[in-house]
């Protein structure tokens, strides 16, 4: 009998840190279970080894800022039939895309010693707003195992069992005393989807908001608790304006307290 060949995988990066192909890198212990299961056909941050398409599975890290990212992942898509997208930047846009709320040349112009040098797009924007994707895994970076979950699925034909309930959830379940409720610290943890495992609240810290908005995410009512615990509608704002700033839950509600 024929062996069944294994699933190609191919891992694309776009504007991005690279944090989150490094989290497929950080499963030490279960690399090798991985290189064992998939045919690793394209990882420029591991292999040089570069196995043309089509793959089964391309995982997506980074988020879309050039014309030239635009063309590319739309060629991806043809020579992938799954897609998953990795991490802030390429489900949110990440934290490049508080340059959608300001003047990009103004960011250019004070960061670039050459300016002339960059062609950019004035915006920062989710793979998913560019071409259909079968999964978005969020956080900045990724959590390892959720990424393991969500490739195990993806080879094995099922759903991946990733929660979509809120950062508040895993946080009581670590048994932490809550921030808000007993220093009134602001935490954004009400409103943003659990998966970091609580690395701030653990730490007495309030939520940053690495995971994204949760699904139906009433920032209206924690943006209002903020304001009653003394925070100004500029940080208000702020608050919503960092990893994934550009994740509409968030943009919108950076958007009634951006007044700058
Ligand atoms: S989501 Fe965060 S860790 Fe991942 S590539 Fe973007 S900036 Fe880096
Ligand atoms: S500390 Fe933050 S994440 Fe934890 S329960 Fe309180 S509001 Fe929720």
């Amino acid at each position: 009998m024929a062996a069944r060949r294994k699933p190609k995988l191919a891992v694309w990066k776009f504007s991005s840190c690279d944090g989150c192909q490094l989290s497929l890198l950080d499963c030490e212990d279960e690399l090798l279970a991985v290189v064992g299961a998939v045919e690793i056909a394209f990882f420029l941050e591991a292999t040089r080894v570069e196995i043309k398409g089509p793959y089964d599975v391309s995982l997506v890290e980074g988020s879309i800022t050039t014309h030239h990212d635009v063309e590319r992942i739309k060629k991806i898509r043809k020579q992938s039939k799954a897609i998953i997208t990795i991490g802030a930047c390429a489900t949110s846009g990440g934290i490049q895309a508080i340059k959608n709320f300001r003047d990009v040349g103004g960011f250019i112009d004070a960061v670039y010693a050459r300016p002339d040098y960059i062609d950019t797009l004035s915006t920062s924007t989710a793979i998913e707003d560019h071409i259909p994707v079968d999964f978005q895994l969020r956080g900045c970076p990724i959590n390892k195992y959720q990424l393991l979950e969500v490739l195990n699925a993806s080879i094995n034909g099922r759903r991946p069992n990733i929660p979509s309930y809120s950062e508040c959830v895993e946080c009581k379940r670590a048994g932490n005393v809550c921030v808000m409720v007993a220093k009134g610290t602001p935490c954004l943890g009400p409103v943003v989807q659990a998966g970091c495992g609580g690395l701030c609240p653990n730490h007495d810290r309030g939520c940053y908001g690495c995971f994204g908005p949760k699904e139906l995410p009433n920032t209206a009512s924690l943006a209002a608790r903020m304001a009653e615990l003394g925070m100004s509608g500029t940080d208000i704002g702020l608050a919503f304006r960092s990893f994934n700033a550009n994740a509409e839950a968030f943009r919108k509600e950076g958007d009634i307290h951006d007044r700058r």
